[in-house]
C-alpha cells in the first residue's frame, strides 16, 4: 500500500470512528437527557421499594413516565433499576448498606470526565494530594499515630489485601509454615479470602473462641498463643473487627492490643463496616485500642454512603505498606526519597496500579456536608438501632440478640421453619429488605442501620410487618 492508500484509508476509519468524540454542546445535551430520570431516582428512592423484585410497584416503573426507550441513557438507566435489590432505598436493612450520595456521584462525573491520572503526584498532583488528603483525616480519626499511612481500594476486601500484604512483609524471613494467624469465627470471610490470595492458607489458622455478645476471648487468644510459642511456632496476625457484620461486635480491641504488643503479633483491625461510627463521640469508648492497631480497614461505602467502590486501608508503619506493594519498572519514574505527606503518590502504596480516583467522592461530601453531618447521621442510625432493638423486644414469640453494639439488630421465632416465614413476610411487598444469617446453630434475620436515607419511618415500617405476622 502506498502512502496516498494509506492516509485514504486512516482518514476513512477517523470518519467511522468520530461518534466517540462528542462536542461540548453534544455532551451537555446527553447529560441533561439523563438528568431528568437521574433526579426523579433521587426524590423517590428514599421512600421507594427495597426488594424491587418482590415489589407490585418498583421505582423502575415510578420513574419510566421519565424514561424514553429510544434513548440509550434511559435505556441505560432502566435496565440498572430493574429487580434486584435497592441499596439506595432508606428501607434497605439488609447485608451492610451501601447507601449512594448523590453529593459523591457528581465528583464521579467529574473525575470520569476528566480522567487523570490520579495514582501518581507528578501525573495529577491535585488528584494525588485529595487522596492524601483523605488518607491523612482518616490516620488521625484512627489515631494512628505520625508514620501511619494509606490508600483507597474499590472496597474493604482489596483494602484488607493491602493491609496482610504489610503484615506480611513484616514478617518476611519467617516460612510460611511457621505462621499462626488468630481470629474468631466472627471474622469477615475477606480475611481468609485474602489470606488465601496470599498463599497464606498454609500458615495454621486458629479460631477464638468468643463471649456471649461474639466478641473475641482475649484469655483463649493469650493461651492459644503461649501455646503455639511453645510449639515453636511463629505468632503472626490476629484479625480482630470492630463491627461484624453478622452482628455488628466490636472485639476487646484494648486487650487484644495488650497481647499483640506482648507478643508482636500484627494487629490487624476489620472496621469496614464499623469504622466511620468512631465519628460519633457516643461510641468512640466502644473503639478504645483501635489506635494500636498495625493496620485497619474501613469502608467508606459503608459508613459514609459513599458510592460503591470505595474501600481504605489504613497502616500503623506507611513506609512497611509501600515495600510491601512495590517493584521497580523501567517505564515508571521512581519516588526520589521521602515526599512530603501530601505530595505522596497513592499508586507508591497500592497493589493496583491504574486505578479509579475515589478520593474526590469524599472529599467534595465533606467539602459540601462537613464531618459533623455524617457524624450526625451515624448517631442517628445508633439510636434506630436502639429504638428498633426496644420495640422488637416488646413483640410476644420472638427472640432478639442481647444488646446491640452498633447497628445490627437481629431476631428469630422459636424455630427457623417459623424464622423463614416471618423473613419472607416482612419482605413480602417489598418496602423493607433484611437478609438472614446463622449464628451457634440458630437462623436470624438480621437487620443493619446504615443508609442516609433509613429513618424512624423505615424502623416503623418494620415493626408493623414483624407485628402483623
Ligand atoms: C463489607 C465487609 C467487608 C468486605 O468489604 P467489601 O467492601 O465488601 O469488599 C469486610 N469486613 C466487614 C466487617 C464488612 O462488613
Amino acid at each position: 500500500m502506498d502512502q496516498d492508500a494509506l492516509r485514504k484509508q486512516i482518514a476513512e476509519l477517523r470518519s467511522r470512528s468520530a461518534p466517540l468524540e462528542w462536542s461540548g454542546e453534544t455532551f451537555r445535551q446527553q447529560c441533561e437527557s439523563a438528568l431528568g430520570p437521574l433526579a426523579a431516582f433521587v426524590e423517590m428512592a428514599a421512600g421507594g421499594p427495597a426488594f424491587p423484585e418482590q415489589s407490585a410497584n418498583p421505582l423502575s416503573s415510578q420513574i419510566s413516565s421519565h424514561l424514553d426507550p429510544e434513548n440509550p441513557i434511559h435505556r441505560l438507566i432502566a435496565s440498572q433499576l430493574q429487580l434486584g435489590t435497592e441499596h439506595g432505598s432508606g428501607g434497605f436493612l439488609g447485608f451492610i448498606p451501601c447507601g449512594g450520595l448523590p453529593a459523591a456521584a457528581l465528583a464521579d462525573l467529574v473525575t470520569s470526565v476528566t480522567n487523570r491520572y490520579a495514582s501518581f503526584t507528578h501525573a495529577a498532583p491535585g488528584a494525588a494530594a485529595a487522596e492524601c488528603e483523605v488518607i491523612e483525616w482518616l490516620c488521625r480519626l484512627f489515631g494512628l499515630g505520625p508514620d501511619a499511612w494509606g490508600v483507597l481500594t474499590s472496597g474493604g476486601t482489596m483494602a484488607t489485601l493491602n493491609c496482610l500484604l504489610a503484615a506480611r512483609e513484616s514478617v518476611d524471613h519467617v516460612p510460611v509454615e511457621k505462621l499462626a494467624i488468630y481470629m474468631t469465627d466472627q471474622a469477615h470471610h475477606c480475611a481468609a479470602r485474602t489470606l488465601k490470595t496470599m498463599g497464606l492458607h498454609r500458615s495454621v489458622r486458629r479460631i477464638v473462641g468468643t463471649d456471649a455478645l461474639y466478641r473475641m476471648d482475649v484469655p483463649e487468644l493469650r493461651r492459644l498463643v503461649q501455646e503455639d510459642v511453645r510449639l515453636g511456632m511463629h505468632p503472626f496476625l490476629v484479625v480482630a473487627s470492630a463491627g461484624t457484620t453478622n452482628t455488628g461486635a466490636i472485639d476487646p480491641l484494648d486487650e487484644i492490643a495488650r497481647v499483640a504488643r506482648e507478643h508482636k503479633l500484627w494487629f490487624h483491625v476489620d472496621a469496614a463496616y464499623g469504622g466511620f461510627f468512631m465519628l460519633c463521640e457516643e461510641a468512640r469508648p466502644a473503639f478504645r485500642g483501635i489506635e494500636h492497631a498495625d493496620s485497619i480497614v474501613v469502608d467508606p461505602h459503608k459508613g459514609l454512603s459513599m458510592p460503591m467502590g470505595t474501600g481504605v486501608s489504613l497502616v500503623r508503619d506507611g513506609e512497611l505498606l509501600r515495600k510491601a506493594v512495590q517493584e521497580d519498572a523501567d517505564y515508571l519514574p521512581h519516588t526520589q526519597g521521602a515526599p512530603p505527606r501530601l505530595q505522596r503518590s497513592p499508586g507508591d502504596y497500592s497493589f493496583e496500579l491504574t486505578r479509579h480516583n475515589r478520593a474526590p467522592r469524599i472529599r467534595l461530601s465533606l467539602d459540601i456536608f462537613g464531618e459533623e453531618t455524617f457524624a450526625a447521621a451515624l448517631s442517628e442510625k445508633l439510636l434506630l438501632a436502639n429504638y428498633l432493638y426496644r420495640e422488637l423486644n416488646q413483640v410476644p414469640g420472638l427472640t432478639v440478640l442481647r444488646d446491640p453494639q452498633l447497628t445490627v439488630v437481629a431476631f428469630r421465632r422459636d424455630t427457623e421453619p417459623q424464622t423463614q416465614q416471618l423473613w419472607q413476610s416482612i419482605l413480602r411487598d417489598g418496602q423493607i429488605f433484611v437478609s438472614p444469617t446463622r449464628t451457634r446453630g440458630e437462623f436470624w434475620i438480621r437487620t443493619c442501620v446504615l443508609s442516609f436515607r433509613t429513618h424512624i419511618e423505615h424502623m416503623e415500617a418494620l415493626v408493623e410487618r414483624v407485628r402483623a405476622f
